[in-house]
């Protein structure tokens, strides 16, 4: 009977029951989302060591992110008290990897203690082998080789085993031969990057069968959280440990499979099948996190891909509200009316913990951000930079900076050789020395050591042509009228006769470099960072000056004093998975954005199917209320461009929603201020009931060809979404 179970096993259903007290062979558990697959799991850990079938050394965990195994050590820790004390094998495979290996390091060639490069020493490494490899790094960029070593290593492959067409994506075949040199470097090094720690320790269990056998051994059972989301490498380490026990149980959802682009493969459900045959095949259907609306709204969307394992989902949930689609106007307006949501459910008693914004790609967030610190709203980014804070924004602010204010030392350092202008480390240490000497600023003392002979001629050049940059920007900031747009609507670029300063902020980026250097290399983060800078001189628009912009800036920074309070949570979809929060907000539901102009522009069905289950990831985070929002314009490189719903919208079951545009009634007005720019909604097919220029998707196949054309129409060279891959820092990373 129930009353004398143990404490874990109290409340679990059949199925979940099934799911932990099947202990012995391989069990995978496919279920949709919400369906209690973490509890379970967590329940099976606890029912092992409950059980003394394992001591808590002798279990293999692998959660997808270190703040999921954290969770899910603190859960067990109250089901079972001590016994869980020293997990050392739960964590994220690059966690336990890296522990293994560490172990092991002298069977590859290190020393226990190799340091794990970051992505920059990484390409620092690269473009030195690329330069001694008489390679053009501009046509063929050290991220391009770096994104080719990753992906072959997330393969389980190692130089050897990349056939010549594989090593032609790079530099003419010579791929192959940089990935071995990379890797000798490294392991000169005493050094190995992410992707090695799995690599590494794949080559070890393969080649030398004492230490699989130790393992295999030593892990009595196996479980895997997130499973639709292993790559190759994390396969095939899982089917040699499991190889002689067998005891392995696996955990996921094939609609939520997110990270194909980092070499997941959702295959892997099937393979599991075909090399562990027999398996316990568990599936979970009651959901118990969402009510119905929210469920028969994911449901619906997903319904829209093709090749699904299928599932059926249902809850005891009482019927709750319907899901909220807004219509509104622009992205300000978009924050603005999450902001008014947010704070009239904290009015109403709702805690700022159980809110979250999720967002397709990174550089959505800074709209919020900017509006919440204007209302004193607390938040927090999940997984990723606050938008200030970013690498590729803190260079460009360095540069205005200094252009604003010429002794601001901390901005020049930061980018006087950012992009590389060929000033060594020597050159520096001078100029440091006479601007010490002399009590100057470094921008005084870099027009002064000009005139000595203190520097090589080329760094004197190099400098030289700084010197000069930053006085012809100078210039142009003076010449910059102190009221360039007005508020917030459609700026008027041009109209106070000068240089506005949003146009000096972008010929500062581009005059410098610094945009050229991230136009250079290809790689899908370039393409993120270029968006974000993009995203900054949008910001720009917002104020009146460069002053008044880098004052807010500065505000803004130093806002992170609010440490233990109540926080709204803002984070990308793709760091959502696993989590769940009563109220969901989804901005940004517009074609373009949301599926990505990079699964619109890679044409296929698999990247926009990828988007459409994040659609579903994202719908069933929410417990209590989900409300999705798209805006009808958007501001892109300072145009206002119309912007048109997401096909999902169209897929969301009528049934299901309640739809609200803000625009039905102002539009007129709106658009009669517009015309004197651009009609947003010269060239979208009208009226289907969704507020003015709005179309629904025409059924799964998606939207119109007038839409279509539309979206080229708009955005010259810019291309939103693809951030995806800014998680990385997610579950990969972070240990
Ligand atoms: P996802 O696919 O999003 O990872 P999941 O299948 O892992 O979801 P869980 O996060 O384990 O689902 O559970 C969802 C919610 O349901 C949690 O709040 C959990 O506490 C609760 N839950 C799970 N099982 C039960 C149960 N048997 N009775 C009551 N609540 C449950
Ligand atoms: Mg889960």
């Amino acid at each position: 009977g129930q009353a004398a179970d143990p404490p874990y096993l109290r409340g679990l259903n059949a199925p979940q029951r099934e799911a932990v007290l099947t202990t012995e062979g391989p069990v995978l558990v496919l279920a949709g989302a919400g369906t209690g697959k973490t509890a379970a799991l967590t329940a099976r850990l606890a029912h092992l060591l409950y059980t003394r079938k394992a001591w808590p050394s002798e279990l293999l965990a692998v959660t997808f992110t270190n703040k999921a195994a954290r969770e899910m050590k603190e859960r067990i820790g109250r089901m079972v008290g001590d016994a869980v004390e020293g997990m050392p094998w739960l964590g994220t495979f690059h966690a336990i990897g890296a522990k293994m290996l560490r172990r092991h390091a002298e069977l590859v060639g290190l020393q226990s203690n190799f340091t794990i490069l970051d992505t920059d020493d990484q390409l620092r490494l690269l473009k030195q082998l690329i330069v001694a490899a008489d390679i053009d790094e501009k046509r063929f960029p050290a991220r391009l080789l770096a994104g080719l070593i990753d992906g072959w290593k997330n393969k389980g492959l190692t130089p050897s085993d990349i056939g010549a067409d594989d090593a032609a994506a790079y530099a003419n075949g010579r791929g192959r031969e940089l990935y071995a040199q990379y890797q000798a470097r490294l392991a000169a090094l005493n050094a190995c990057d992410f992707g090695d720690l799995l690599l590494h320790m794949l080559v070890i269990l393969k080649r030398h069968r004492d230490v699989l056998e130790l393992y295999q051994q030593r892990f009595k059972y196996i479980l895997v959280d997130e499973y639709q989301d292993t790559n190759a490498v994390q396969y095939l380490w899982l089917r040699l440990l499991a190889q002689e026990r067998k005891n392995i149980c696996c955990v996921g959802d094939d609609d939520q499979s997110i990270y194909s682009w980092r070499g997941a493969q959702v295959e892997n459900i099937l393979k599991f099948e075909k090399d562990f045959p027999g398996a316990a095949v568990i599936k979970l259907e009651q959901n118990y996190r969402s009510t119905p609306h929210i469920l028969a709204a994911a449901s619906g969307v997903i319904a829209n891909n093709g090749g699904r394992l299928g599932k059926t989902l249902w809850t005891e949930a009482g019927e709750g509200e319907k899901v909220r689609v807004i219509g509104i106007w622009d992205g300000p307006e978009e924050a603005r009316r999450i902001g008014d949501e947010i704070e009239a459910a904290q009015r109403g008693g709702a805690s700022l913990d159980d809110i979250a914004i999720l967002v397709r790609a990174q550089h959505q967030t800074r709209e919020f951000e900017d509006r919440f610190i204007a209302i004193g709203l607390p938040y927090k980014i999940v997984g990723g930079f606050r938008f200030y804070e970013r690498a590729e924004i803190r260079d460009a602010l360095a540069y205005l900076r200094l252009v604003n204010q010429p002794a601001d030392d901390l901005a020049f350092e930061r980018i006087v050789n950012v992009p590389k202008r060929g000033l060594g480390d020597k050159a520096l240490a001078k100029l440091h020395q006479l601007a010490r000497a002399q009590g100057v600023p470094l921008t005084i003392a870099a027009a002064r050591i000009l005139d000595t002979d203190e520097l090589t001629p080329q760094a004197r050049r190099a400098l030289g042509n700084f010197v000069g940059d930053l006085a012809r920007w100078r210039d142009l900031a003076s010449s910059s009228p102190a009221s360039a747009g007005e508020g917030d609507r459609p700026a008027q670029p041009g109209g106070g006769g000068g240089l506005p300063h949003t146009e000096l902020a972008r010929t500062i980026l581009d005059e410098s470099g610094y945009t050229a250097m991230w136009q250079a290399d290809r790689s899908a983060e370039a393409a993120g960072r270029l968006e974000n800078l993009t995203e900054l001189i949008r910001a720009m628009e917002e104020y009146d000056s460069l002053g008044a912009f880098l004052e807010h800036v500065s505000l803004v920074m130093d806002n992170d004093a609010q440490a233990e309070r109540e926080k709204v949570t803002i984070m990308t979809m793709h760091a959502a998975k696993g989590l769940e929060y009563d109220t969901v907000f989804m901005p940004g539901w517009e074609e373009g954005l949301f599926p990505s102009q990079r699964a619109l522009d890679e044409g296929g069905n698999a990247s926009l199917e990828e988007e459409r289950r994040l659609a579903y990831v994202a719908i069933t985070r929410a417990r209590a209320r989900a409300t999705i929002l798209h805006a009808a314009n958007r501001r892109i490189y300072g145009q206002w461009t119309s912007s048109i719903p997401s096909r999902f919208v169209g897929e969301l079951p009528a049934d299901h929603i309640e739809e609200e545009t803000t625009l039905s009634g102002g539009a007129s007005l709106w658009r009669a201020n517009w015309s004197e720019h651009t009609d947003p909604f010269a060239n979208v097919a009208r009226g289907t009931g969704r507020g003015p220029g709005w179309q629904r998707a025409a059924g799964a196949g998606g939207l119109a060809p007038v839409s279509n054309r539309v979206l080229e129409a708009r955005a010259p060279a810019v291309s939103l979404g693809n951030k995806g891959r800014d998680d990385l820092e997610v579950g990969m990373r972070v240990f």
